[in-house]
């Protein structure tokens, strides 16, 4: 049995063509079903759905096989225990530092002022500003980064954007670039070799379909 860990939302939409192009179907629908084990046409392959944080968590225990998880949670996680061939080229946006239209970040660094930032990122948060010299006080939030600034929880966020369309609807600004972010396709290095037989035409099908 193969097991594939996905999360609901753009990563199981822009997922879903590469695992036909793979000669995967799934046989339900999981926004109608709320299973969370998903049949296949396939009787060897199955499909958990999981909190998209928890996808590398998955994969490197080796509950599911193989995963497909942001590079942003990929950074997150730390990446171990994961063998991670693929770039797939989907689900893209960046990881930035924002503030509220207004706020000097410059100023704020170029004094050296404490700088408080709200972030569901926080290793690679205070690895981005260790680099940099910044001095920053984290605040872990869960979502709905954009609010922080707005109500003075934060002088800044390290969050997604895509559109840039929530920034701007609430009048933040990026004023740094962390991470340009895509879709991995992540591995378990047990399974791999276990079951190489029908992991590797599956990572070479999700290649060839990724690169279009
Ligand atoms: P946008 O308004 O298009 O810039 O999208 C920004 C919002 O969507 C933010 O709340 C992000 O956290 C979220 N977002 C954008 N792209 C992604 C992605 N690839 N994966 C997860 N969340 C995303």
């Amino acid at each position: 049995m193969i097991t594939i860990a996905l999360s609901k939302g753009r990563i199981f939409e822009e997922t879903v063509p590469l695992l036909a192009a793979s000669g995967i179907t799934l046989s339900e629908d999981p926004e109608t079903s709320r299973k969370l084990i998903l049949a296949t046409n396939k009787p060897d392959v199955r499909v958990i759905l999981v909190r998209a944080s928890d996808v590398p968590t998955y994969v490197q225990y080796g509950a599911a096989d193989v995963g497909v998880a942001g590079r942003d949670l990929l950074a997150e996680h730390g990446g171990q225990g994961l063998y991670q061939p693929l770039d797939l080229g989907i689900a893209k946006c960046r990881m930035v530092v924002a503030v509220r239209e207004g706020f000097d970040y410059a100023r704020a660094v170029r004094q050296g002022a404490r700088v408080r930032v709200a972030t569901k990122y926080i290793g690679t948060a205070r690895e981005h500003f260790a680099a940099k010299g910044v001095h920053v006080d984290l605040i872990k939030l869960y979502g709905s980064m954009e609010l922080a600034p707005l109500v003075g929880l934060a002088d800044a966020i390290v969050d997604l954007v895509d559109t840039g369309h929530t920034l701007r609807a609430n009048k933040l600004i990026a004023v740094e670039d962390i991470l340009p972010v895509s879709a991995h396709l992540i591995v378990n290095p047990a399974s791999l070799k276990l079951k190489r037989e029908t992991l590797a035409p599956l990572i070479e099908a999700f290649g060839k379909a990724a690169r279009g």
